[in-house]
Formats: structure tokens, C-alpha cells, sequence
């Protein structure tokens, strides 16, 4: 059955559906049939104008940060009650407009926002806003208005991680999903209203990174929480850092996959299946530099060309699919475009490299294998953002850390071996935010962010709270 495409006319500002004032619109094109998929309201640098004021007005005169603890978390379980009741139809959604395979989409996509709003309803159950010190106070206060902008590719995972605890901490929020998302974008606004969040507590605009960065310069915003590309990111955390703004950046990654020379190599293949090609090779996280003992280096890259070749392609609505079509024409340009670098550079196309001859329309990238990769090559060291992997080959274990380590990105990474012990020792080595040891997912309970050019801050566990807290010291007298 065919996804219901929702239809908005306005944007979502001072909890009301406002007509953009511009009246500019987003044509979301199909990545699956390359036609108009549907049409969402665009913001304008005006509109901004009026999200941030309704948000300024929620947080300096509104009730939202004074009410308790308490009244909020009733809001979000609130949210996350009617979340859960209509994640199947937003999974299908999200599928539509960005093509991310159906079979991940109930975790990836929808599973995911439930987790977060849970944990998070939880942890500020217990949280200690106030604390005694000496003669002090302590008090940790919500940081103000929180302009919240996210990529396409986990749009309501990423939006989520955000809006929990900074609408629980008591901040109010305009959020900006990104055009090739904007109708989801909405529906989460919809949820919100549903839900009685009070109006301008939050804003969502879609727009694209023109507006985006209005957004980040605005001077009633206070902290800016930004998800996307290192480039974009430099450019949120300079404007923020002339105006002295807080900001967080969740960024890219050229994670590595170090498999070390006892691993079972059909099992770390099951697991490469997802930590290499999930969303079709479009998750920060993604395992995408495969390092591989020089011994085993055939074997591995064998191994690798055979499971490729095994992977379903395909439409993303059907449940059998691993690899989807990439979210848009540009984001196949860029991915074809490194893998023309890669065989100028000298690396060799063990598999795939091409468009699927069985798919002829969409934007289908078939599931690629490079060999003969030194780490120092564009395609070892750029983010690609597709279903394409790098294998490097290392002499020992002190080489597979340099060459892991060798690399401006600082994001995730894995170890994948048959002594568990031996694999945590190496991830203790890597210069990353987050390692994981034979494919282990990633939990909320567990800060996640980026080491070097990956980003600044965490997000989830307690320590995604914290960014959205400021702390304020009352002396008093004894
Ligand atoms: P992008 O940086 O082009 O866009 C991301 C978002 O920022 C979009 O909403 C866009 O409209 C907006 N934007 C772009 N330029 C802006 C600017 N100058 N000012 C304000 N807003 C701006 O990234 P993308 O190509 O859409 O997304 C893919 C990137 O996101 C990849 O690099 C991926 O690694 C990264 N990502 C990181 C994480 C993480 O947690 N570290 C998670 C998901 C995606």
C-alpha cells in the first residue's frame, strides 16, 4: 500500500499553522521514482523572525520553563503516546521521502524517538536541578530559546535526541528539518500540538541552509544544536562563536572497522551488513574504512565482494530491501563522483561501482568495494556518505591504531574479534567518540558525539541533558 503523503499549507510558529510568509514551497522529489512526492511549506528568513519570537516569548514570559518538572515530563509522555500510535505510518513516510530500507526503518527511524523520550522522561524523573553546596545554591536553569537543525537521514531520531531533553530541561525550541525531510519535519510539529505543548514552546520550520544559518545568527536565539555535515558545521559553530552563542555540532565520520586477526570472518561479514550499509551507507556512524590484516587482506575482500553481491537492492518499501536509492540526484553525484577519485587515485573496484541494471530509475548507487586502498586516498579519508567501503590493509595491531586514528574525523568506529578483552584494549586506543566491539548498537543511556572534526558535545545519556543546562550559583548568607 502506498504511503499517505501528509499535506500542510503552514508552517508550525506560536502554535498556530502559519502561510510561509514568502509563500515559498519545497517540492520533495521521490529518491525511488524521481517524481514530485509531495509539497511542504518553505520558511523564510521572515519566518524565522517569527519562530524565534514566539519561541523568545514562550521562554521569557511563558509558562513552559517555570512549570515543574513534573508538568512537562506529562507533556512528553504525552508526545510519545501518540508517537508510538503513529510510528508505523511516519516509518512509511520517511521511507517515501528519503528511501531508507523499510526493514530498519521501524528501529532506525521511529523505534528510536520512543527510546529517547523514554529515557528521558525517566532521567529527569530523578535529576537534581538544585543542589546545596557550602552556603550556595547550585541550580541548573534551562539555556534559553534552542534553535534545533537536522540532516535527512534520521530525521525524527535526530530531531528527538534534541527536543527531549531540551524541552524537559525547560528551553524552548525552533526546529529546522531539512527540505528533503520537511513533511516529516511537520508531522512531528502536529504530535507536539496534539499533545498540548504550549504554543511558541515549539517552532518547526523547514527551510534550507540559506534560512538555516538566519536561524544561527539570530540574536534571540541562545544555543544552537546542529546535526550535519563538518562544512556546515564550521560555519553554525564560527557564527556562534563571534556572538558567543553556545552551540553543540554532531558532525561527520570515516569510521574504521578493525578486524583483527582471530575474528571469525563470516560473522564479522553478518555484521558489516549494518555497520557498513545501514540507510544505505547514509549513518555518520557507518563502518566505511575496513581494516584488515595484511595476511587476511584477500580473504577479507573476498569475503566482502561476496556479501555485497548477496544484498538485496531494490524499492525501500519492500521488506526484503537492504539497499535503497540515495536521498537525492546530488547525493548520487557526490557518491559516483568519489568513486571516479577512487579508481583515479589508483584504488581497484572489487565490486559493484556502478548503478544496478535493475533499477533504472532512482537514485540507486549499487553496494561498492574498493581494494588496494592506501589510507591517505581521498576516498580513506572523505566522508562518502553512500554504500561504498575502503579496505586498508594493516601489519599489526599498533599499525591498524595509527591507520584507525589517521583520519581529521573522530566519529565512531569498531572492533571486531573472537576475544572480546582484546577488542575493548583496542578501542581504548582509538581516537573516536564512540567504538564499538563486533557490531554492538549504540544506547541512548551512553553519550554519543565526535573526537577532532566530528563535532563538540554529546548527546544522549546525562550528558546530552547537560548541554541544554546553564548553571547558576546562589551565595547565601549562612
Ligand atoms: P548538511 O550539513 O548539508 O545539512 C544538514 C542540515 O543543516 C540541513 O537541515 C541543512 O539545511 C542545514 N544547513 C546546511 N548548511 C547550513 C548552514 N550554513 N547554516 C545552517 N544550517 C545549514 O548535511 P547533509 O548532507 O544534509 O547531511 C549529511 C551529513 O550529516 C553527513 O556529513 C553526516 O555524517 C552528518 N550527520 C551527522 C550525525 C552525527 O550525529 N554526528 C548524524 C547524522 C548525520
Amino acid at each position: 500500500m502506498a504511503p499517505v503523503i501528509p499535506e500542510f499549507e503552514g508552517l508550525y510558529i506560536g502554535g498556530r499553522w502559519v502561510p510561509p510568509a514568502g509563500g515559498d514551497r519545497i517540492v520533495q522529489i521521490s529518491p525511488l521514482t524521481e517524481q514530485p512526492l509531495g509539497v511542504a511549506p518553505a520558511a523564510s528568513n521572515a519566518d524565522m523572525d517569527l519562530a524565534v519570537a514566539a519561541a523568545r516569548k514562550a521562554f521569557d514570559e511563558g509558562p513552559w520553563p517555570r512549570m515543574s518538572v513534573e508538568e512537562r515530563i506529562a507533556v512528553l509522555k504525552r508526545v510519545r503516546d501518540l508517537y508510538a500510535e503513529r510510528a508505523a505510518g511516519i516509518a512509511e513516510l520517511i521511507t517515501a521521502e528519503m528511501g531508507c530500507p523499510s526493514s530498519i526503518a521501524g528501529l532506525l527511524q521511529v523505534g528510536y524517538p520512543v527510546q529517547v523520550i523514554d529515557y528521558y522522561v525517566e532521567l529527569c524523573r530523578s535529576w537534581e536541578f538544585e543542589e546545596k553546596r557550602g552556603h550556595s545554591i547550585v541550580r541548573q536553569v534551562p539555556v534559553g530559546v534552542v534553535a534545533a537543525i537536522v540532516p535527512w537521514n534520521t530525521p525524527h531520531s535526530t530531531f528527538t535526541v534534541k527536543l527531549a531533553p531540551a524541552l524537559l530541561s525547560g528551553c524552548t525550541v525552533v526546529a529546522k528539518p531539512s527540505p528533503e525531510t520537511a513533511l516529516d519535519g511537520l508531522v512531528l510539529a502536529e504530535i507536539f500540538a496534539e499533545a498540548g505543548v504550549p504554543e511558541g514552546v515549539l517552532n518547526v520550520v523547514p527551510a534550507g541552509a540559506e534560512s538555516g544559518e538566519y536561524l544561527v545568527g539570530h540574536p534571540g536565539v541562545d544555543m544552537v544544536t546542529f546535526t550535519g555535515s563538518t562544512a556546515a558545521g564550521s560555519r553554525v559553530g564560527s557564527i556562534c562563536g563571534s556572538a558567543i552563542r553556545r552551540f553543540s555540532l554532531e558532525l561527520g565520520g570515516k569510521s574504521a572497522a578493525v578486524i583483527l586477526d582471530d575474528a571469525d570472518i563470516p560473522s564479522v561479514m553478518q555484521g558489516l551488513r549494518f555497520a557498513s550499509f545501514l540507510n544505505s551507507g547514509q549513518v555518520c556512524t557507518n563502518q566505511t574504512r575496513i581494516l584488515a590484516p595484511k595476511h587476511r587482506y584477500t580473504e577479507v575482500v573476498e569475503a566482502l565482494c561476496e556479501m555485497v553481491s548477496t544484498m538485496t537492492v531494490g524499492d525501500p518499501a519492500d521488506p526484503a530491501t537492504e539497499v535503497g536509492p540515495l536521498v537525492s540526484q546530488r547525493q548520487r553525484d557526490r557518491v559516483e563522483r568519489y568513486i571516479a577519485i577512487g579508481e583515479q587515485e589508483g584504488a581497484k573496484i572489487a565490486a559493484g561501482g556502478g548503478r544496478p541494471s535493475s533499477q533504472p530509475t532512482g537514485w540507486f548507487i549499487e553496494p561498492t568495494v574498493f581494494c588496494d586502498v592506501d589510507n591517505s586516498m581521498t576516498i580513506a579519508q572523505d566522508e562518502i556518505f553512500g554504500p561504498v567501503v575502503a579496505v586498508v590493509a594493516y601489519d599489526d595491531d599498533d599499525h591498524a591504531v595509527e591507520i584507525a586514528n589517521d583520519s581529521r574525523y573522530g566519529l565512531g568506529g569498531g572492533v571486531w574479534t573472537a576475544d572480546v578483552e582484546r577488542g575493548i584494549d583496542l578501542a581504548r586506543r582509538i581516537r573516536t567518540g564512540q567504538v564499538s566491539i563486533n557490531g554492538a548498537d549504540n544506547e541512548v543511556v551512553a553519550p554519543f558525539g565526535g573526537f577532532k572534526q566530528s563535532g563538540l558535545g554529546r548527546e544522549s545519556g546525562p550528558e546530552g541533558l547537560l548541554g541544554y543546562l546553564e548553571t547558576q550559583s546562589v551565595f547565601c548568607p549562612d
